[in-house]
């Protein structure tokens, strides 16, 4: 359940690109003939709504190499293909910044589940997008389908699912801490719009201002107790499991320019493949940052602490800067 990105963009305006995005299907370039057109459509439609996925019971919609694209809510075979095309490249960015050391696992069968902005509030508590931990499959709110920010949304959740691959029978539990696993997501989502060449200005100015307001305790908090974020009325657990993912950003960020470690996400990557063999998250951090991770935790709790009354402080020489108002 908490996998899932969680970012404050206008649902209007995501509504609006939707109906946008459905206006732009030319049929007629394809085929010449409007009547030989209605024609296929009567054979092509009942067959695509008769197929069902492998291991769900779901319409399937699309298929392209190891992606299959479902939905239980109806969503067009147009967008499918969209989603999907947007997804194949998000994953083959993801894998490029991750390097993996183990190719082929990544490459077992995914399920991108389109699901209705209402399915989305039951399942999976209003989220935009949220992976399982089988590393499997991925839900999506398909109302964002035709709006840009749904490309980060696929590069964060598309990052988790790695992650669970590289992880395996040890992605179900507590193994590696939330923090973790979200500052790896957020960096992803903010690595690929920029790859993308996005403006975010607005969602980077948020997370700026989330960065500036922790207070030590808060920190240490978000970086010590795994049930953090679990603890509160709905909205409470909402405000800290944002609280947490842009910790767990920071956190990220902290070590590329405060430690100078310049492959910094990368690493996040042999950190995941050392526990799914077996490792601690502990172990793991030592080996793979040459750190030891009580001490980074405790240096970060102190430096939130240092710089509680000028917090800029803290974003000057990070990738975060240019939102710094
Ligand atoms: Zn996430």
């Amino acid at each position: 359940m908490i996998h899932k990105t969680r970012t404050a963009e206008s649902p209007k305006k995501v509504r609006m690109a939707f109906l946008r995005s459905n206006t732009s299907v030319d049929f007629t370039s394809t085929f010449p003939h409007a009547r030989f057109l209605s024609f296929i459509m009567l054979f092509a439609l009942p067959m695509s709504i008769v197929a069902k996925s492998k291991g769900t019971n779901e319409p399937l919609l699309y298929r392209e190499g190891f992606l299959q694209v479902v939905s239980p809510d109806g969503a067009t075979a147009e967008q499918a293909r969209e989603a999907a095309k947007q997804v194949l490249a998000a994953w083959k960015f993801d894998l490029n910044v991750m390097q993996w050391g183990h190719p082929a696992e990544m490459q077992r069968p995914l399920t991108l589940r389109l699901i209705s902005h209402d399915r989305m509030k039951r399942e999976h508590n209003g989220a935009r997008a949220s992976a399982s931990r089988s590393g499997n499959k991925i839900s999506v709110d398909m109302t964002l389908i035709g709006d840009e920010s749904i490309n980060r949304t696929f590069a964060h959740e598309l990052g988790h699912v790695q992650m669970f691959r590289a992880l395996g029978k040890y992605s179900a539990g507590s193994a590696v801490p939330t923090y973790f696993l979200e500052g790896h997501g957020q960096m992803l989502n903010q690595l690929y719009s920029d790859h993308l060449g996005q403006d975010r200005s607005g969602p980077g100015a948020s997370i700026v201002r989330s960065m500036m307001s922790f207070t030590s305790e808060e920190a240490h908090d978000i970086l010590t107790d795994p049930s953090y974020f679990k603890v509160g009325t709905a909205a409470e657990k909402a405000d800290k499991e944002n609280k947490m993912e842009r910790m767990g950003l920071y956190f990220v960020e902290y070590l590329r320019v405060r430690e100078n470690i310049p492959d910094t996400v990368p690493r996040i990557g042999r950190v995941g493949e050392l526990v799914g063999h077996g490792r601690t998250y502990e172990q793991a951090f030592k080996q793979a940052y040459n750190l030891s991770l009580n001490r980074t935790l405790s240096e970060i709790v102190t430096y939130f602490k240092q710089t509680e009354t000028h917090p800029a402080d803290r974003i000057k020489g990070t990738r975060f800067e240019e939102y710094l108002q």
